[in-house]
């Protein structure tokens, strides 16, 4: 049995990694609410994961835009945005929109289910590893409101070569909500109990 703050009845702090007294209500290093865990932190993190997961399929299956020029009437999913980028030789701007726009939502999500999974089955392989994915998909949270803007700047970028777009409610407001469910579903991820089932006997 490995000890863990839970088990010497003391509290980690995620902020400082102070280790204080599990009475104490605020860390006494950095000022910073104290608690052992995170509350309901696996039931917070599965519900916001699984409604992130749920509108990741309208934010692509929805038409982002909708183009249309004398000839033509076209309904465009982000997807599509990237293989005009693509058709047009623009391959830096495809790139960056499928990396922010797929890629990294896909997974940012893929990490949380796992680690999730990796929690409930008591599984003792690699914390390290873990807690280093999750550190990852924290601090690229942190960049997130960046996808949005970059979807913005697609269709800012479609609308240069004149034709008119309309810009259509769904995908992009279910891309806005998946975005900020997947901020919320990583802040009530506890990484602390990666480490709980070594602290069982
Ligand atoms: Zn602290």
């Amino acid at each position: 049995m490995t000890h863990t703050d839970l088990t010497m009845g003391k509290a980690f702090c995620l902020h400082c990694k102070h280790l204080s007294s599990a009475q104490l209500q605020v860390c006494p290093v950095c000022d910073e609410p104290l608690r052992q865990r995170k509350k309901n932190s696996l039931a917070r993190t599965w519900a916001l994961s699984l409604a992130a997961l749920f509108f990741f399929i309208p934010a692509n299956i929805f038409p982002i835009m909708k183009t249309v020029s004398i000839t033509t009437y076209e309904n465009n999913t982000i997807l599509d945005g990237v293989f005009y980028f693509y058709r047009n030789g623009e391959f830096l701007v495809g790139t960056v929109i499928f990396i922010a726009s797929i890629f990294i939502p896909v997974v940012k999500l893929f990490v949380l289910f796992f680690l999730l999974l990796s929690v409930q089955n008591g599984s003792r392989w690699r914390l390290e590893e873990k807690n280093s994915l999750y550190k990852a998909i924290y601090l690229i949270g942190r960049w997130s409101m960046l996808d949005i803007f970059i979807i913005g700047l697609m269709i800012s970028l479609v609308q240069f070569e004149g034709i008119a777009i309309v810009t259509t409610g769904y995908a992009a407001s279910s891309f806005a909500t998946m975005v900020i469910l997947t901020i919320f579903a990583t802040e009530s991820f506890d990484t602390r109990l990666l480490w709980d089932e070594k602290g069982k006997k």
